[in-house]
């Protein structure tokens, strides 16, 4: 996907004004990238009509793209910098919902909140995961466990609420679902809880026992939020499953859940052009931290394929120290990037959940199990080869670049080929010009809307 945005890139080249010739190849790329991110064709079909209007006539930026061999091999990163790309980012972020930031639940007294969706997407543990969410801005929870027809499901309820500290209240299954969901919140209003989430039962398929359930449920408790659950992976068929749940139980919201995945997302445009509702969580994985607030722009350049740098960044900022967090992205931007900082970074990574992170990162996205063992395995004797240089070579990278006599001597006190000397050499080359991309990434997200 992100070669196909960067042959669009290239397609247009660097310079002159866009014009509807010009477009036609780069736009046909960017058809492709979306289908490939599978947003529904519809969707896509309205989309480049738009873009092909307001890019109309727009002045291409000078085109930065990074030429070294690090990027061709391993990153095959993307510069978004040219105003074609900011044209399609801005008409995704638009497409879901504008540069508002993340919305929150609606308020209520107290907020109670219906979750739906079919089976297996998600629905309990958002459920728990939006408990905690809560918890954690300092208002108390009720969960309400309805799923009468798999008895595991009320344990599944129950459990999640002990680890996390919630009260659940369940009727077993020998209770008309409504019925509970009514207890449910009389329960809530008794404790004085601040919000009731209320779990329902998925089914496979669209059917009208679910979609009358959920009617009956809406009717009964007037709940402030109703939240559709969509698996990511969903693909195409998002839009027509987003359409059959607002159509008949009109929701508030979505969750889209299992963003940790392969996905790229399309899901995301088809629940606003299909809905008009916004996404409000997206979850990124199993445990019950894994929620996070759903930010336009940010998928929009997961979709486009950059990367999600500015994620990237967050997490890096709790698992390091800040000054260290800080430290860092200054020297990117400044584009200061020695030996030391390589290793830095690699080992952020590490204790980040290992190259699970790089999953994040621009061009990385599809990378495999194996290959990322297999990066594991490189990172490693990266260390290795770093360790047995000396200080100065490692803040000053010039020295070995230099030097073949340096790069013997460190490929024998390490124990290592020369060739993995110099296979660590274009690594750091390239890592080096892709902070530089990065830092550009980071400086143009930071300058969009994005509160956060
Ligand atoms: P429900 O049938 O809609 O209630 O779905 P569940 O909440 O039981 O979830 C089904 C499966 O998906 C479980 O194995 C969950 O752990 C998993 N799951 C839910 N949300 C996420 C997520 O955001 N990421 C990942 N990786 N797995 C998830
Ligand atoms: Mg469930």
């Amino acid at each position: 996907l992100s070669s196909s945005i960067q042959k669009a890139q290239r397609l247009i080249g660097k310079s002159g004004t866009l014009t509807k010739e010009n477009m036609k190849d780069p736009l046909k790329e960017v058809r492709r990238a979306l289908l490939e991110a599978d947003v529904s064709l519809p969707v896509v079909r309205r989309f480049i009509k738009k873009v092909e209007e307001r890019a109309l006539g727009t002045k291409v930026l000078d085109g930065v793209t990074p030429d070294t061999q690090f990027i061709k091999t391993v990153l095959d990163g993307v510069t978004p910098d040219t105003q074609f790309i900011k044209t399609v980012s801005n008409e995704l972020i638009d497409l879901m919902g504008g540069g508002v930031g993340a919305k929150d639940l609606e308020p209520g007294f107290p907020q109670i909140i219906l979750m739906a969706g079919l089976q297996g997407v998600g629905k309990t543990t958002a459920a728990g995961k939006l408990a905690l969410y809560l918890k954690k801005s300092k208002k108390s929870c009720l969960l309400v466990a309805t799923d009468v027809y798999r008895p595991a499901a009320i344990d599944q309820l129950v459990k999640l609420g002990a680890a996390i500290d919630v009260p659940v209240f369940e009727m077993g299954t020998q209770v008309d679902p409504v019925e509970i969901a009514k207890k449910g919140v009389e329960e809530g209003r008794r404790l004085g809880v601040d919000a009731v989430i209320i779990d329902t039962a998925g089914r496979l398929q669209v059917d009208e026992d679910m979609m009358g359930e959920l009617r009956s449920m809406k009717a009964a408790l007037r709940p402030s939020d109703t939240l559709l659950v969509v698996d990511a992976m969903t693909g195409q068929e998002a839009a027509n499953l987003v359409k059959a749940f607002n159509d008949q139980v009109d929701i508030s919201g979505a969750i889209l859940t299992k963003m940790d995945g392969d996905s790229r997302g399309g899901a995301a445009l088809s629940v606003r052009e299909v809905s008009g509702k916004p996404i409000k969580f997206v979850g990124v994985g199993e445990k019950m931290e894994a929620l996070e607030p759903f930010y336009p722009e940010r998928m929009a350049s997961r979709i486009l394929g950059m990367g999600d740098v500015l994620t990237l960044y967050e997490r890096a900022e709790s698992a390091i120290k800040e000054e260290d967090a800080k430290r860092t992205v200054e020297r990117m931007m400044e584009e200061k990037f020695d030996f030391n900082d390589f290793m830095a970074q690699w080992k952020t990574m590490n204790n980040m959940g290992g190259l699970q992170m790089l999953k994040m990162m621009p061009g990385f996205n599809k990378i495999s199990e194996k290959q990322l063992y297999e990066a594991e395995k490189t990172f490693e004797m990266y260390e290795a080869v770093i360790k047995a240089m000396e200080e100065e070579e490692r803040s000053d990278p010039e020295l070995l670049v230099k030097s073949m006599a340096r790069r013997r001597r460190v490929a024998q006190a390490s124990g290592r080929s020369e060739a993995d000397v110099a296979k660590l050499m274009g690594a750091y080359t390239a890592m080096k010009s892709q902070m530089g991309g990065m830092s550009k990434l980071l400086k143009l997200q930071k300058a969009g809307a994005d509160p956060s």
